[in-house]
C-alpha cells in the first residue's frame, strides 16, 4: 500500500488535497496520470452501462439540490454511522468498524450515537436570507428527481435504466487508508427501474451483481480478489430491501468496491413519482440499483496492477503497473533511439503526430532506452514504440510489450491498426 501510494505521488497520479498547506483530511486531487486512469474507468463504465445498451439513458443532475430532497429520501432523518469516542484518548471512531475498543490506544469506547454524514453548505449571499442545503450524500436523488423528467422528454420504458458519474460528499468519521474513505469523491451509479414483481427483481439484482463483477474482471482485477458480501439486516442503508456489496480484497483487508442494492420503491414512492404504462396504468416501480466508486475502482486498479520484479534491481524491484490497456493512462510511447541524431528525432516526431491524433501518446528522448521502458512500465504503457537507423531504411519500427517485453517489428504504415487492434483484444 505505500508503494503503491508514494508511486502514485511519484509519477503524479494522486496528490494529497491542498498539499501545500498541510493538506486537508479526507481531499485528494489527482494529477495527470491519475486523471487519465479515472476518465478512462469512466469512460469504460459509460461505455458498458450507456453505449452497448439499448436500455439506459444517462443524466447529469446538480450536486446541490432543493433540500426538501433529503427529507423526503429519509437521509435528514437515516443517513448516519454509528459514532463512539474513546474514553482515554478522546479520538471518535465509527463504532461498527472498532471491533469494542479504541484502535488508536485500546481504550474503552463510549456507547455509539447516530452521526448524520450529510454536509452542509450556505447558499444566499446575505447572511439573515441563507438557506441551509447540503452537497449530494449520494448522486443517486439526483437521478430519481429527474425520473419524470426522463420519462416525458425520452423514449424509455420499463424497463430501463438511468445512468450518471458524479462527486459526493460525506462527512466520514474516520477518513482513510489513502483514497479509500474521502469526503469528497466520485460514484458511478445505475438506477434500473423494473415492475414490482418479486421474482423478476431477483433476477434483475442478479444479472446486475454478475455484470458489474464482471466489469471489473473484464478490466483486468484478478478474480481471487473479488467476493459478494451480502449485508445483513442490521447493515442494510434505510432504503435498501437487499444489498450485497462487491468487496475487494485490498492490503487493508476485504473492502467494498461497490454495492447492488434492491431500493423497492422507497425513493419513487417518496418523492410520489409513478409511471404510467401503456395502458395508463399507473404504479410506482421498483429499482435496482449498482453503484460503485471511481476512486475506489481507481485505487483498487492501481493495486492490483502494481507488480515488482526483484530479479532486476538490487533495491527496489522494476516497478510494472500491468493495468488493461484501455485503462491505461498512456496507450503509447514513442522514442528516438538517439536524441541527438536529427533525422531519428525528425522521424520519430512525424510518428508521434500520426499516432496522437489516435492514442494518448507520451514522448520520451531523455537517457538511454532501457531507463524509458522503466519509466513507461512504471505508469502502465503497455507499448513503446523506437525508431532506430533501421526505420530510416526500411520503413518498421519496435514495438515493446510492457507485459512480455517482447519486441516486434512493425512497418509504420501499419503502426496505427496494429495498436488499434491490441487495444481491442
Ligand atoms: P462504506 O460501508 O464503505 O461506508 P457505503 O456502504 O456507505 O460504504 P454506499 O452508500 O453503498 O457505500 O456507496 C456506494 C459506493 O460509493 C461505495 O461502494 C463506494 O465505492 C463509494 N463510496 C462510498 N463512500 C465513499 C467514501 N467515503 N469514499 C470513497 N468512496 C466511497
Amino acid at each position: 500500500m505505500e508503494r503503491v501510494s508514494a508511486l502514485a505521488k511519484r509519477r503524479g497520479f494522486i496528490y494529497q488535497g491542498s498539499e501545500i498547506y498541510g493538506g486537508f483530511k479526507g481531499f485528494w486531487d489527482y494529477g495527470p496520470l491519475g486523471t487519465e486512469l479515472k476518465n478512462n474507468i469512466k469512460r469504460q463504465w459509460w461505455k458498458s452501462m450507456v453505449y452497448d445498451r439499448d436500455d439506459v439513458v444517462g443524466v447529469d443532475a446538480a450536486i446541490i439540490m432543493n433540500p426538501k430532497v433529503w427529507e423526503a429520501s429519509g437521509h435528514t432523518q437515516a443517513f448516519t454511522d454509528p459514532l463512539a469516542e474513546c474514553k482515554a484518548c478522546h479520538h471518535r471512531f465509527r463504532a461498527d468498524k472498532a471491533e469494542g475498543k479504541c484502535p488508536d490506544c485500546g481504550g474503552e469506547l463510549t456507547e455509539p450515537k447516530k452521526f448524520n454524514l450529510l454536509t452542509e453548505v450556505y447558499i444566499g449571499t446575505v447572511e439573515e436570507s441563507k438557506v441551509k442545503a447540503y452537497l449530494r450524500g449520494e448522486i443517486t436523488q439526483g437521478v430519481f428527481v429527474n425520473f419524470r423528467n426522463v420519462v416525458d422528454s425520452t423514449r424509455v420504458k420499463i424497463p430501463f435504466g438511468i445512468a450518471q458519474i458524479g462527486k459526493a460528499f460525506r462527512n466520514e468519521i474516520t477518513p482513510g487508508n489513502f483514497t479509500f474513505r474521502s469526503i469528497e469523491f466520485e460514484q458511478m451509479e445505475l438506477e434500473y427501474f423494473i415492475e414490482p414483481n418479486e421474482g423478476p427483481a431477483d433476477k434483475t439484482f442478479d444479472y446486475w451483481k454478475d455484470a458489474r463483477k464482471n466489469w471489473y474482471t473484464g478490466l483486468g482485477i484478478k478474480k481471487e480478489n473479488l467476493r459478494f458480501r451480502e449485508h445483513e439486516e442490521h447493515e442494510k442503508a434505510h432504503y435498501a430491501r437487499k444489498a450485497v456489496d462487491i468487496e475487494y480484497q485490498a492490503p487493508f483487508g476485504w473492502s467494498e468496491l461497490e454495492g447492488i442494492h434492491h431500493r423497492g420503491d422507497f425513493d419513487l414512492k417518496n418523492h410520489n413519482l409513478e409511471y404510467k404504462d401503456e395502458d395508463g396504468k399507473g404504479y410506482t416501480p421498483w429499482v435496482i440499483e449498482t453503484s460503485g466508486g471511481v476512486d475506489r475502482a481507481a485505487l483498487f486498479f492501481l493495486i492490483n496492477a502494481y507488480h515488482e520484479d526483484p530479479s532486476t534491481n538490487s533495491g527496489q524491484g522494476r516497478v510494472v503497473l500491468k493495468l488493461h490497456p484501455l485503462l491505461a493512462p498512456y496507450k503509447v510511447a514513442v522514442f528516438p533511439l538517439l536524441a541527438n541524431k536529427e533525422e531519428l528525432v525528425k522521424k520519430a516526431r512525424e510518428i508521434y503526430q500520426t499516432l496522437k491524433g489516435k492514442f494518448y501518446v507520451a514522448w520520451d528522448a531523455r537517457g538511454n532506452i532501457g531507463k524509458r521502458y522503466f519509466a513507461q512500465d512504471e505508469i502502465g504503457t503497455p507499448w513503446c514504440v523506437t525508431i532506430d537507423f533501421t526505420t530510416l531504411d526500411d520503413e518498421t519500427v519496435t514495438v515493446r510489450d510492457r507485459d512480455t517485453a517482447k519486441q516486434e517489428r512493425v512497418s509504420v504504415d501499419k503502426l496505427p491498426s496494429y495498436l488499434q487492434n491490441k487495444l481491442e483484444q
